[in-house]
């Protein structure tokens, strides 16, 4: 493991801003150097190595977009109907025989080919069979109803680039053009911790002023999510020794090293000060609310990243640092996040420098617009604040008030952990 530097990162200044954290991440961390071929079917979600080619073009021939009838456009009378001898059916997957002579039609149906001479298709509902003949209504384009060969993709050109994630469509256009399989980078390996003294595993009794493990299940779901191998690591106790053994051991055979809780100032917090020991920190105040600290270091060339024990701060700092991150190392295109205008249905104080997420509910009001709600409850250890919201409410550093009624950038949950 060996995508970072020691001092790829150094940070001297006090909150580092999330644009600037990003701005390091994409600038400094190396993607993962390996790769491998995957069937499509087993190509979701992974991030390709190379620049995928269309061997042939697609459609690869011009062929019928509805089931109709397939004409010359000279042949149609200007302003009124026009009768034409139907002479020949042409099913979908059959070649055509005869090229369409003047004066005749040929009935068609979607993706069939186009007939040699035909230029021109009417859809069926349009049109009237008289025995052997139909006719046809006055006003339709040249060109109509037809897809030109090459209309999608052409032959020879690049249809997903290298660094997409794979999602269905991507696969569905790969197969489209005839391929089944494609390379890929090999798949991100994340060592996960949880940390703390009172931090029980979920199936056993709860001791006395226990919590049981949330953040566990919410990191394990998100890795995976975004593609990544996850080595679940445990609850790791409030003891300096262990913590900086597991972290290092971890680090030796991983790309991250993840853990939750232990990075603030307490006097059981140990991560922070672990990384400073058997690696480098890189940052541990970051201008986010909730989430401010999360602590980055670098051990043998692995990341380590820390985030803050509430639950609802390890959701956000996972979207925002530890996401960023994992997609470089991945060596993912960057997509940043286009917040959707909402209305605030709420009024909200904050201080400068800092980016906030405010947890809402979307309602769609009489007028059309979709008015956030906040979640009355923003605490950070609320679980249930997220359960019970749609997304996040991104308020940039500069903003210091919100007013009832004003615009605010909607992320929604489905596009942050996606
Ligand atoms: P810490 O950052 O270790 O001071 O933890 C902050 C708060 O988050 C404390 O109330 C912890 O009990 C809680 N917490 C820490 N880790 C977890 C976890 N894995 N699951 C649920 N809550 C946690
Ligand atoms: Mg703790």
């Amino acid at each position: 493991m060996a995508q970072l530097t020691d001092d790829c990162f150094a940070f001297g200044g006090d909150l580092l801003p999330v644009d600037e954290l990003e701005r390091i991440i994409v600038a400094r961390v190396t993607p993962v150097a390996e790769t491998e071929i995957v069937p499509l079917g087993r190509a979701r979600g992974r991030v390709l190595a190379q620049n995928v080619i269309a061997p042939i073009s697609l459609p690869p021939f011009d062929n019928s977009a509805v089931d109709g009838f397939a004409v010359r456009h000279a042949d149609l009378i200007n302003g009124a109907d026009t009768r034409l001898r139907v002479a020949e059916r042409l099913m979908a997957g059959a070649a055509s025989i005869h090229p369409l002579a003047a004066g005749e039609a040929i009935r068609i149906f979607t993706g069939a080919p186009m007939p040699d001479g035909a230029d021109t298709i009417f859809m069926q509902e349009d049109c009237r069979i008289d025995g052997e003949h139909v006719v046809l209504p006055p006003g339709l384009k040249l060109g109509a109803n037809r897809r030109l060969a090459g209309e999608d993709v052409k032959a020879g050109a690049i249809i997903l680039p290298t660094g997409r994630a794979l999602y269905a469509s991507h696969i569905a256009l790969a197969a489209a053009v005839g391929l089944t399989e494609v390379r890929v980078r090999r798949r991100l390996r994340v060592a996960l911790f949880s940390t703390g003294d009172e931090i029980a595993e979920p199936g056993t009794p709860l001791p006395k002023a226990a919590t049981y493990d949330a953040n566990r299940f919410l990191l394990a779901s998100l890795l995976d999510q975004l593609g990544a191998e996850v080595t679940d690591g445990g609850i790791l106790r409030d003891d300096r020794a262990l913590v900086a053994r597991a972290l290092q051991n971890a680090a030796r055979n991983h790309d991250l090293v993840l853990t939750s809780g232990g990075v603030s100032t307490g006097e059981a917090d140990y991560v922070r000060e672990t990384m400073e020991k058997i690696g480098k920190l890189v940052f541990w105040r970051v201008g986010i609310k909730p989430g401010r600290p999360v602590a980055m270091g670098v051990v043998d060339g692995a990341a380590l990243v820390g985030l803050p024990g509430n639950p609802v701060a390890a959701f956000v700092t996972f979207v925002r640092v530890v996401r960023p991150l994992l997609m470089q190392l991945a060596g993912a295109e960057f997509t940043q996040f286009v917040p959707l205008p909402v209305r605030s249905a709420f009024a909200y104080r904050k201080k400068k420098g800092r980016r906030e997420y405010v947890r809402v509910k979307l309602t769609r009001m009489s007028d059309g617009m979709l008015e956030a709600r906040k979640h009355p409850q923003d605490g950070a250890g609320v679980i249930t604040s997220l359960t019970e919201t749609d997304g996040l409410i991104e308020l940039p550093e500069n903003m210091t008030t919100v007013e009832p009624g004003s615009t605010v950038g909607f992320l929604p949950y489905a596009v942050l952990i996606g």
